[in-house]
């Protein structure tokens, strides 16, 4: 695996840095929305001057005391995130002002109603298509939602204020991209743990600008380097493609185990990953189509059809020089499971490695995952 850099924060780290921001904005009077999900459009709620603060939970810690309430055989991404608001120990959930949801898939739809009770839950109605009456529909919900920020609020969110929190959230995209982007190098130039761990890590930092340039630097620094020892040399190292529900609580088991068997983790078809990056909202459009159209493109596998992902799972193969595709799906995730196989047959048809792991936020399959992350790499041939 690619040596880490000194400076370098764990996911645990960042996130108990970003106590103190989030603490100081509330001291000064600052207004801060919770929420899940890529499909909420950031852009409504910096324009109503709102931090994100982003309330995935990815520890196991919070699960028992989720699963009083909530049955066992769910998605841990799921229960953890209930269970953090259920016994009061995530303080981003603490200090969020409200929650914004959305009907994404059955298990946080339903969960929502119980958070509820906790805190304000606002559900956003996402539809589950793409097509052209779909996209009205989105496009009304866009409207509900930055209404009923003016009114939580007590304040007007002019277009102009839209237009000008979309041309920042691009600027941030293009600068995340340009990172996740550096995988397209090879050999390798970092490892795919610090990739996905600082992406993570920022979604705290809530200063667009600091955010941007923290990670300007990073790229740029790790492109010279690339450049002055990486650059030209050969290497029999896998290149491998990250794909299916959000990897943070079981990155240590399967993106760091696997790199430390000898592959290289170069890109993320994930949402913490490229997936609502690769987009950016069109400028040029009339804000609330502008932002409905880019929101319902996100190729989750909670869309059906998801013809498109299985097309840029395509495209990234290519682009990236993928050997081969792990796709981690948490447990009882059904969306994701099911699609899997597609995504199975897309890999398998351009004549590449794939591997699914099924797995939850315990460390009890660790020993298993390892020797089936073992007898995959042994498949691919360098
Ligand atoms: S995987 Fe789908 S439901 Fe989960 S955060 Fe991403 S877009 Fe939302
Ligand atoms: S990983 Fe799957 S089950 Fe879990 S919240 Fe996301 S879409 Fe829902």
């Amino acid at each position: 695996m690619i040596k880490l850099p000194e400076n370098f924060q764990t996911y645990a780290e960042a996130r108990k840095a970003g106590f103190l921001r989030m603490k100081e904005i509330k001291d000064n009077g600052g207004r801060i929305v919770g929420i899940f999900c890529s499909f909420v459009p950031q852009e409504l709620l910096m324009a109503a001057g709102a931090a994100a603060a982003p309330l995935c939970a990815f520890s196991d810690e919070p699960i028992p005391a989720a699963e009083a309430h909530l049955p066992r055989n769910l998605c841990p991404l799921i229960k953890a995130s209930y269970g953090f608001a259920l016994t009061d120990t995530c303080p981003y959930f603490y200090f969020s002002d409200f929650i914004v949801g959305e009907t994404t898939c059955d298990g946080k739809r339903k969960m929502f109603e119980l958070m509820n009770e906790i805190k304000e839950t606002y559900v956003m109605q996402l539809p589950h298509s793409k097509s052209e009456a779909a996209l009205q529909l989105w496009k009304e919900e866009i409207i509900r939602l930055k209404e009923k920020l003016e009114d939580f609020y007590g304040i007007t969110i002019t277009e102009e204020q839209i237009k000008e929190a979309i041309r920042i959230k691009n600027q941030e995209r293009n600068a995340m991209l340009g990172f996740l982007e550096l995988g397209k190098l090879n050999p390798a130039p970092l490892s795919g743990y610090e990739l996905g761990t600082r992406l993570d890590g920022l979604g705290f930092n809530f200063d667009m600008e600091e955010r941007c340039r923290i990670i300007e630097e990073r790229t740029k620094e790790v492109y010279e380097d690339w450049k002055k020892n990486y650059q030209g040399k050969e290497t029999n190292r896998p290149r491998i493609l990250i794909t299916g529900c959000p990897n943070s609580g079981v990155r240590d088991k399967i993106i760091k185990a696997v790199e430390e068997m000898g592959a290289d983790v170069v890109a993320f078809d994930c949402c913490n990953g490229t997936r609502e990056k690769v987009e950016l909202v069109d400028e040029n459009m009339p804000v609330y189509d502008a932002l409905a159209k880019k929101y319902i493109n996100i190729n989750c596998s909670v869309m059906s059809p998801n013809k498109s992902r299985m097309n840029y799972i395509e495209e990234m193969m290519e682009e990236y020089q993928i050997d081969g595709v792990i796709e981690i799906i948490l447990q009882a995730c059904h969306t994701y499971n099911i699609e899997s196989h597609y995504v199975k047959q897309t890999v398998v048809k351009k004549g590449k490695a794939y591997l699914m792991i099924e797995t939850d936020y315990s460390q009890a399959d660790k020993g298993q995952i390892s020797t089936r992350l073992e007898a995959f790499l042994e498949t691919i041939e360098k």
